[in-house]
Formats: structure tokens, C-alpha cells, sequence
């Protein structure tokens, strides 16, 4: 049987890569991690570390665009809704992979989802996603209790640290995934703010992308909307900036 973790470079996958090895040994495991070319750079030096810490190479797919291209290609902006560059960048290229190299009767795919009440929700669209291969939630055991975000990362973040590796920085800095830097463009606008405050210039490189795809299209489109009065907009990257710099004051890393 091959076990084909679908490993992002985050703690989840981590903590599911864990578990496989333990009850099934690594000598069938494949550490499956797409490319985005978007990712940050300590999430390749963590990936390297489980790597050597379960004798298991990476095993490395990419598209080859970044999410900014695959956004003009489509001629559509991702969002929290529709997100093509999970589709072009992850997706289409582990599948490939697996249709390559794992059969469906003798392969089960390993995802990272933790036993969070948010995260569970996702399980049966992620299980379809994946069809025909059997998919498997190894830290979604029935016998462990649910926890609350904070606390499935915390125990992530320990467990990581217990065999010697510093968990990826963006959970230091705030964030509850490892993915795209950051700069997901299915994050909402605490985790903008927080990218805005933390790494302004990777803010300021989303925004001037966001603004090159609104004059590629010549449409107002944005990644973020907000609601007043009852009326949703559009929230652009640079408004959501001004608001949040005159409710707070400049980054003073931005000065
Ligand atoms: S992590 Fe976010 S930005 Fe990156 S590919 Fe997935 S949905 Fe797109």
C-alpha cells in the first residue's frame, strides 16, 4: 500500500505524516508537496526538516505559475468563494501525480486536517475532491476530543519543537496556516491586517498585484468585500489599508 501524504509545509500535515508513520513505517510514504512558487521561505526549510526527520524525500510538483498569474490567465481575481489557484497550482498537479504513480486500489491519501469543529466541516468535500482514492484524516481520530484552533496548534507547534524543529515562522507571527505566504487570497481581512502589520512589503506586493488584475480587467474586482449598512462592496487591498492605518496609524516597520 503506498500512504501519499498531500504534505503543504504546514503543521497539520505534519502532525498527519507523524501519525501515518508511526502505525504504517515510512518505506512506503510519500511526502507529496505542491509548488505554488508564491510559498515562504521558511515553509521550504521546515518541509526539508520533517523530510530528513522521517527519511522520506519530498516529493515536489509545481504548475510553474504563482497565484498572481493564474489569476490573469483566468481573467478572474480569487477570493474566499473561488479559489483557481488552488485548483491550477495544488489540485491539478498532485492528481496528476497520484494518477501517475498511485494506483487507486493500492494507494490512500493522508490530509492534515485537524479535529477543530471548523476543519471537520471541510472533511466530506475534501474526501469527494479527492475521489477515486481513499482519503484518510489521521488527526481526526474518533476516540481524541475536539479542540479549539488555538489548541490543536499549540499542540502542533509542541510536538514539532519535541523532535527538534522550529515550526514555520507565519504561526509565530499570527497565522493559522503556512500557505502562500500569508497572502491567501481566501483569508479574510483580521489575517489582511495582520500581513499589513507584520510583512508590509509583502502587503504592498499583493496590492499592487490586486490593482495590476483590477486595470488587467478593467473591472473593480477585489479579493475582500464589506458589508455597510447593508450594502456589500468590493474592499480593495489599498482601502482596506487606509482604513486600518487610520484606525491604528502607519505600520511604523513602513515608515
Ligand atoms: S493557499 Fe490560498 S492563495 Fe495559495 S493556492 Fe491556496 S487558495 Fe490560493
Amino acid at each position: 500500500m503506498k500512504h501519499v501524504i498531500q504534505f503543504s509545509g504546514g503543521l497539520g500535515s505534519f502532525g498527519a505524516a507523524l501519525r501515518v508513520a508511526e502505525k504504517h513505517g515510512t518505506s512506503s510514504m510519500t511526502l507529496l508537496i505542491a509548488d505554488t512558487k508564491a510559498e515562504d521561505e521558511d515553509l521550504w526549510r521546515f518541509a526539508d526538516d520533517v523530510s530528513r526527520l522521517l527519511g522520506v524525500p519530498l516529493t515536489k510538483v509545481a504548475d510553474g505559475r504563482d497565484p498572481w498569474q493564474v489569476f490573469r490567465d483566468q481573467r478572474f481575481l480569487g477570493n474566499d468563494r473561488i479559489t483557481p489557484c488552488t485548483t491550477w497550482l495544488k489540485q491539478k498537479p498532485c492528481r496528476a501525480w497520484m494518477k501517475e504513480h498511485a494506483p487507486i486500489g493500492d494507494s490512500i491519501v493522508y490530509i492534515g486536517i485537524e479535529k477543530t469543529k471548523r476543519d471537520r466541516a471541510r472533511i466530506p468535500a475534501i474526501a469527494r475532491n479527492w475521489r477515486p482514492w481513499r482519503v484518510q484524516f489521521p488527526l481526526c481520530n474518533r476516540w481524541e476530543p475536539e479542540l479549539s484552533k488555538e489548541a490543536s496548534k499549540a499542540r502542533l507547534m509542541d510536538l514539532s519543537r519535541w523532535y527538534g524543529i522550529e515550526p514555520p515562522r507565519l504561526y509565530a507571527l499570527g497565522y493559522e496556516h503556512n500557505n502562500c505566504a500569508g497572502l491567501c487570497v481566501r483569508a479574510g481581512q483580521k489575517q489582511w491586517k495582520l500581513t499589513l502589520d507584520v510583512q508590509p512589503e509583502k502587503f504592498a506586493y499583493a496590492e499592487g498585484q490586486e490593482q495590476a488584475i483590477r486595470d488587467l480587467l478593467g473591472k473593480p474586482v477585489s479579493m475582500l468585500r464589506q458589508t455597510r449598512q447593508g450594502i456589500t462592496r468590493p474592499l480593495p487591498l489599498s482601502e482596506l489599508r487606509r482604513q486600518h492605518q487610520a484606525a491604528t496609524g502607519p505600520c511604523p516597520s513602513a515608515a
